[in-house]
């Protein structure tokens, strides 16, 4: 099989349909493609409007969720938090109904995902958040008008540090923690909307909205 060594860094926003960089990822979208044909099982490409000023980093596609529909938070649990906090902050439009054919629109807002492909258990190795990097660090560079990027979790948060070419080391994930790159982005950390952390109390709504309300503070 195809390694990340044999591949050129072609820098490209999306990737193919086909991805060989993640061997064991591949191997579970190839199976994942026998058992369920009519889901997605590809990478997920991006999803909102190629002039946002925020990008909202998630970890990966959820195997009913974005693996099954193609489109970022949509269809399992954490897309009704996560676009019904967008729509009050009128940052999406629309009703959101779990598919990627209802109608929401998101409005200065793109999301994009550490990881593109569904990793067995939610949980990517890290050589596979490295090898989705590219595609991350392209899709920021395809977004000059982005100004705040929402990190969903301490593996997106870690990704998009490495991408903005912020320190690790200097770049503490907590909820609400904000730091400045150089190029005068703005990275937000939020815990993830996922059901584990909303059914524990790790994140409450409110503690999610307090994120974008600061990061529509943050855009002026
Ligand atoms: S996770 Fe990213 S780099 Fe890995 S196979 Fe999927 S699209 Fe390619």
């Amino acid at each position: 099989m195809l390694q990340p060594a044999d591949l050129s860094p072609i820098p490209r926003s999306e990737a193919p349909r086909d991805c060989p960089l993640c061997p064991r990822l591949v191997s579970l979208r190839e199976e994942l493609r026998c058992e369920q044909p009519n889901w997605w099982n590809a990478p997920v490409p991006a999803f909102g409007d190629a002039d946002a000023w925020l990008a909202i980093v998630g970890l990966a596609p959820g195997r009913r969720g974005a693996n099954r529909t193609g489109r970022p938070f949509t269809g399992d649990y954490s897309g009704e938090i996560f676009y019904s906090t967008l729509t009050k902050f009128k940052l999406a439009q629309g009703t959101y109904r779990g598919e990627a054919d209802d109608d929401v629109r998101l409005v200065g807002t793109i999301v994009l995902n550490a990881v593109k492909c569904l990793p067995p258990g939610n949980r990517p190795l890290p050589g596979e958040v490295a090898n989705c990097r590219n595609y991350l660090e392209s899709s920021l560079a395809l977004l000059p008008k982005v100004r705040v990027i929402v990190a969903l979790g301490q593996i997106a948060h870690g990704s998009a540090t490495r991408a903005l070419k912020l320190m690790p080391a200097n770049v503490k994930f907590a909820h609400g923690a904000e730091r400045a790159a150089a190029d005068g982005r703005i990275l937000l950390a939020s815990y993830h909307c996922s059901r584990q952390n909303t059914n524990t109390g790790r994140l409450t709504k409110e503690m999610f909205e307090s994120i974008f309300e600061r990061a529509k503070e943050l855009r002026q």
